[in-house]
């Protein structure tokens, strides 16, 4: 068997323009390769268990191998293995709807997924690396023949009769010499670990050594063991995300949490989500105490395809609101390759993105629900989530004004509605506006505070980096409501509480203690206020923003005031 032909597609010399076009990425043809070797164990895996294929399946593995010396990596599996007629279908019919389609294309390309994805080059960018691409490989089929095909990058190829003796495939790259960093295993490690790390079938590169615990006779004096070498085994073949909530406990989504982020501290809690319609979505998402830096957070998402990693940007898929969120999602309906502008435009990631959201809040109000008191303790790490969330999205808005929580200078957490009827009686200015009192620094506003509280106020607490933003967005949905800085001309400006406040100075000494300030701070353009409140620890505040903190620092220290 000997046959010589022509890889179908119209134009000379592809691959060089692949090559050139694709450089910066080219480490996802080990991800391309690992995954089609992983496709066709499964394969097999499916034939015999519908009865289709009666041989022995064999332990299923795909086997990741590098030769420095004759500069090869090759990627072998036991699947289903190719006849001579199975490679020329499906390897040289390369899907080009046209040459002169692609060559338009690339020019605009900006990433190797781009281009694989809407070209159907999986397979291909095996030349991202290599000067000449080589399969041997057998097919389960009764009667088959090991088959070689061979090709130079070039549009010519070469079939022959093969070399491979058991079922199954084995791709040789002869590395290029631009591509010689990947002869090294560390390079192929780091590689297999960021793409292959949860793959479905056990991927073996090379051996390590492990102790022999068998070793150690009963009564041997040395107890140590002996090293034996076992398969290095890079994979995690059923990670989390595949199985069922109920099998799972607490401690294994920590686990899991702990292998993906082993520098960060615990989460807070974790939503496992399982869909089959109208789109199939597995995947685990934590959400992280996010300790109000938020920036750091972001980008800590993994996408998957049938276990196989595809990136980290996860933008499209994942509201942005929730980017801040740590985890594992997995799609099938989003192919291995796929490209920003897929992303894009696909509905199925459309209505991915909502259903995450919609689960999310489901979560939430679940766990407002079921334990309100261990809800408003994580309130301070949640709170940035669903504000953001309220913020950004008018439907998350809706779904979470029942469970967001508004928490007051005193450390008491309610709801919307809660909180406006705490409100309501007294909190109105003269058009009948309810007035949220806030502050964002409740140390230099203390005195604000502490007037405020005395008039029978609540004052909220809105220091998170993202308050100022949901301020206006409460400004903007509550009917009916503004959204006041505590500070002396607001208090003042609320229909004060029944009793009057009794002063412990005479008008008089009102007056001088004011002139006292003004000489004191004697500037220009600032007005001192003297309010004498009757109380032991404050018995007067001077309402001037700047001078607050020294002010009150002269009555701590006694000053006579
Ligand atoms: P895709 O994986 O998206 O189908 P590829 O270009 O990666 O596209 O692969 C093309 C086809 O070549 C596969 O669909 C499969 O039929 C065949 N193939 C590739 N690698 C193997 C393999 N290791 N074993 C059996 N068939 C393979
Ligand atoms: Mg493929």
């Amino acid at each position: 068997m000997q046959e010589k032909g022509s890889i179908s597609i119209h134009t000379e010399n592809i691959f060089p323009i692949i090559k050139k076009f694709l450089y910066s990425d080219n480490e996802i043809f080990l991800r391309e390769l690992v995954s089609n070797a992983v496709d066709a164990v499964q394969k097999i895996k499916r034939l015999s268990s519908l009865g289709q294929y009666n041989g022995a399946i064999g332990e299923p593995l795909v086997e990741v191998s590098f030769d420095e010396a004759a500069k090869t990596i090759t990627i072998s599996d036991n699947g289903i293995g190719m006849t001579a007629e199975e490679i020329k279908k499906y390897i040289n019919q390369i899907a080009f709807s046209g040459a002169e389609e692609f060559v338009e294309k690339f020019k605009d390309a900006k990433d190797a997924n781009e281009l694989i994805g809407k070209f159907g080059l999986g397979f291909y960018s095996a030349f991202m690396v290599s000067d000449k691409v080589e399969i041997q490989t057998l097919s389960y089929q009764e009667g088959a023949q090991p088959a070689r095909w061979i090709c130079d990058g070039s549009t010519e190829f070469e079939i022959t009769e093969g070399d491979r003796t058991t079922r199954g495939t084995s791709i040789i790259l002869h590395v290029n010499a631009d591509s010689q960093e990947f002869l090294d295993k560390y390079k192929l490690q780091g590689i297999l670990d960021k793409y292959c790390k949860f793959l479905p079938v056990p991927i073996k590169f090379g051996t390590k050594k492990e102790y022999d615990y068998d070793s150690v006779a009963e009564d041997a004096e040395d107890k140590k063991p002996k090293e034996k070498e076992v398969d290095n085994i890079i994979n995690d073949t059923t990670p989390i995300w595949t199985k069922t909530p109920s099998e799972l406990k607490d401690e294994d989504y920590l686990r899991f949490y702990r292998e993906l982020y082993p520098m960060s501290e615990e989460p807070l809690f974790w939503i496992h989500l399982n869909v089959d319609h109208p789109f199939t979505l597995t995947g685990v998402l934590y959400f992280p105490k996010v300790r109000n830096d938020m920036e750091f957070q972001r980008n800590k998402i993994k996408l998957f395809s049938r276990q196989v990693f595809i990136t980290d940007e996860v933008k499209e898929i994942v509201p942005d609101f929730l980017m801040l969120l740590h985890g594992v999602i997995d799609s099938p309906d989003i192919p291995l390759n796929v490209s920003r502008s897929f992303l894009q435009a696909d509905g199925n990631v459309k209505k991915i993105n909502s259903h995450i959201s919609k689960k999310v809040a489901d979560k939430l109000a679940e766990l407002f629900r079921t334990d309100r008191k261990a809800y408003e303790s994580k309130w301070a790490d949640i709170g940035l989530f669903v504000k953001y969330g309220m913020i950004s999205e008018d439907k998350f808005y809706d779904r979470a004004k029942d469970f967001a929580l508004l928490s007051n200078t005193k450390e008491e957490y309610y709801t919307l509605a809660e909180y406006k009827d705490k409100i309501e009686p007294l909190q109105k200015d003269k058009d009948g506006k309810l007035v949220y009192l806030y502050t964002n620094d409740p140390a230099r506003q203390d005195a604000f505070i502490q007037s405020a509280d005395r008039k029978g106020y609540d004052v909220l607490l809105m220091n998170s980096p993202i308050d100022n933003h949901f301020i206006h967005t409460l400004e903007r949905k509550l009917d009916q409501t503004t959204m006041k800085r505590v500070d002396a001309d607001v208090v003042d400006k609320l229909i004060a509480k029944d009793e009057k406040i009794e002063s412990v100075l005479t008008e008089s000494e009102t007056t001088s203690v004011r002139e006292i300030f003004e000489k004191a701070i004697s500037k220009p353009n600032m007005t001192v206020k003297v309010e004498a409140l009757g109380s032991e620890e404050l018995p007067v505040t001077v309402t001037m923003d700047e001078f607050m903190r020294r002010m009150k620092d002269m009555a701590a220290m006694g000053g006579g005031m």
